[in-house]
C-alpha cells in the first residue's frame, strides 16, 4: 500500500551544519530522500549553480512566483527572498516520497500550518562559542556579518521549541544518523498509519460478520 510522503523541514542556525547534514542523508540513502531546492534573490557564491544549490533570480522573478502562487512558503533572510516551490514538493508528496526542506525558521512555521503533519527538525551545535568559531573557521564572512548572524541566531533560538526534534550537531556523522533515524521511526507512528489502520479494521470485520 503506498502512503503519503513525508514532509521534513531541517531548520537551524547558520554556521550549524545543517547543510551538511543535507548532503550527507542524500548521499548516504538516495533512495530514500528528495531534497527540494528553493528559489531565491541572493547571489550565487563561489561554486553554487543554479539549479543545483538554488533557483537563482530576481526579485520581479521572485515576486512574479509570489504572485502566481508557486511558492509553498517564502521569507525574507538577511535582504533576499527565499522560497519552497510548491510543485516538486507535492509531486513527491503524492509518489509517497520523503522530502527535505532546509529553511530557516518562519518558512518552517508556515510549512507546518499548510502540513500539520510536517515534522520539524532544529539543529544546533553544542555551545554558542562552537557556533562562533565554525563561522569564524568558514573564512567566508567578515567579523560584522559574523556578528550579524549570532545576532539572527539569537532571535531563532527563541523559535526553537516549536520544532519536533533537536539535534546537538558535534560530530557530523551521528547528527546524520539522529537525524535519519527520528524520521523513519516518525514513518511508523499511528497518525501516519491510517490507512493500515482502516485496511486491517476492515479485513476483521470480514471474519467477525462470518463473512470469511
Ligand atoms: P543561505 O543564503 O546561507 O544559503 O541561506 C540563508 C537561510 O535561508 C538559511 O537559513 C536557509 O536554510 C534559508 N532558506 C533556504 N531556502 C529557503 C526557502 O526556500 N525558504 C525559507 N523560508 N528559507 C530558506
Amino acid at each position: 500500500m503506498k502512503s503519503k510522503g513525508l514532509v521534513t523541514v531541517l531548520s537551524g542556525f547558520s554556521g550549524a551544519g545543517k547543510g551538511t547534514i543535507m548532503k550527507h542523508l542524500l548521499e548516504e540513502y538516495p533512495d530514500t530522500y528528495f531534497l527540494s531546492i528553493s528559489a531565491t534573490t541572493r547571489t550565487p557564491r563561489p561554486g553554487e549553480q543554479n539549479g543545483r544549490e538554488y533557483f537563482f533570480m530576481s526579485e520581479a522573478d521572485f515576486e512574479n512566483m509570489i504572485e502566481n502562487n508557486d511558492l509553498l512558503e517564502y521569507a525574507k533572510f538577511n535582504g533576499n527572498y527565499y522560497g519552497t516551490p510548491k510543485d516538486y514538493v507535492e509531486e513527491m508528496l503524492d509518489e509517497g516520497k520523503n522530502v527535505l526542506l532546509e529553511i530557516e525558521v518562519q518558512g518552517a512555521l508556515q510549512v507546518k500550518k499548510i502540513y500539520p503533519e510536517a515534522l520539524l527538525l532544529f539543529v544546533t551545535p553544542p555551545s554558542a562559542e562552537e557556533l562562533k568559531n565554525r563561522l569564524v573557521g568558514r573564512q567566508t564572512d567578515d567579523p560584522d556579518v559574523i556578528l550579524s548572524r549570532l545576532s539572527i541566531a539569537y532571535d531563532e533560538s527563541h523559535l526553537m521549541d516549536k520544532y519536533d526534534y533537536l539535534i546537538v550537531n558535534s560530530e557530523i556523522e551521528d547528527a546524520v544518523e539522529e537525524v535519519h533515524t527520528i524520521i523513519n521511526a516518525e514513518r511508523y507512528r499511528t497518525a501516519r498509519r491510517t490507512e493500515m489502520i482502516e485496511k486491517m479494521q476492515n479485513e476483521l470485520l470480514q471474519y467477525k460478520k462470518g463473512d470469511k
